[in-house]
């Protein structure tokens, strides 16, 4: 293979490191547990060396991490990790030590964030409409990234749109269980708000139970309220629980029905379905890693 980048998809729970190229199967690939800082870094450190004997030496490394992060290239911290209760992880420098290990450049950015970008990517190889694209991933967390004119939207550190403040369902008691705003998106519908809610696990709950058409009510809330902000020509919904069967079609029948036709192009639930699609790739954040490393070895723009 002439071309070999190296991508980690680091989550909440798991980390993916693996050498390839975009748009091909990987080469080779490791699925650790995401423990402490430096446990999961000398696995993934562990598996680049591995790989090294085996004649397999990337050109740049692409990271998607769980969040917050600092992806802004202008910060002095750009490559931590943020503010996080995840232990041990807060302010630690995930980009630096990689790139003073690995000695190649890195691309840094959310998992949200790559996931958007390799949607972009193979949207436009398609030639589907994608501009702005909004990623949603509904999962253990919520979380979105926006893709406009081509860019990954940055701004001041990066969106976090699973956070928003929606609209109590007039007959949910549940109180929402996010740590700092309780009962946000994520507070509200998440896995583990689900779960929480229900005393069940999402994956437990057949896919005719009550627990689905109010997750739904929330999901469309959210997603209306962004469609709102950036008129998005596709909005990609991954993530777990979208694989509930019915889930998305119910989705776009709540967003309809919050709209009210507001938005040209998008007053019915067929409308809306057709904008509110699955994910065109498979493993989205990580295939996406494999877009930022390529985009690493880019020189960069001058600032004048
Ligand atoms: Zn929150």
């Amino acid at each position: 293979m002439a071309e070999l980048f190296a991508a980690i998809e680091a989550g909440g729970t798991k980390c993916i490191a693996a050498l390839g190229i975009w748009g091909q199967k990987p080469v080779k690939r490791i699925r650790i547990p995401t423990s402490s800082p430096i446990q999961t870094i000398s696995e993934i450190l562990g598996f680049f060396a591995e790989a090294k004997k085996e004649g397999l030496a990337p050109l740049a490394l692409g990271i998607g991490t769980f969040g917050p992060a600092v992806v802004n290239p202008s910060s002095v911290n750009w490559g931590h990790i943020g503010s996080t209760p995840k232990p041990g992880w807060s302010g630690t420098d995930f980009a630096g030590i990689l790139a003073q290990k690995l000695r190649i450049p890195v691309g840094f950015d959310t998992d949200v964030n790559t996931a958007a970008l390799a949607e972009e990517t193979e949207a436009m190889r398609q030639g589907m409409p994608c501009d702005p694209l909004l990623y949603l991933t509904i999962g253990t967390g919520i979380g979105g990234g926006l893709m406009t004119a081509g860019n990954i939207l940055h701004g001041l550190s990066h969106p976090e749109m699973g956070h928003m403040r929606l609209a109590r369902h007039p007959d949910d008691q549940y109180e929402g269980n996010c740590p700092y705003h309780r009962d946000c998106w994520e507070g509200l519908a998440a896995g583990p708000a689900i779960e929480d809610r229900w005393k069940t696990r999402g994956e437990q709950l057949s896919s005719e139970h009550a627990a689905w058409d109010l997750e739904a009510w929330y999901i469309a809330q959210g997603v209306a309220n962004l469609a709102m902000v950036v008129s998005p020509q596709r909005i990609v919904l991954g993530g777990g629980i979208m694989d509930v069967k019915g889930l998305r079609e119910r989705v776009a029948i709540y967003t309809a029905t919050f709209s009210k036709g507001y938005l040209s192009g998008l007053e019915s639930p067929s409308d809306w379905a057709s904008i509110l699609v699955p994910p065109l790739v498979e493993e989205p954040g990580l295939a996406g890693a494999f877009l930022l490393a390529a985009k690493a070895l880019q020189p960069k723009a001058k600032v004048s």
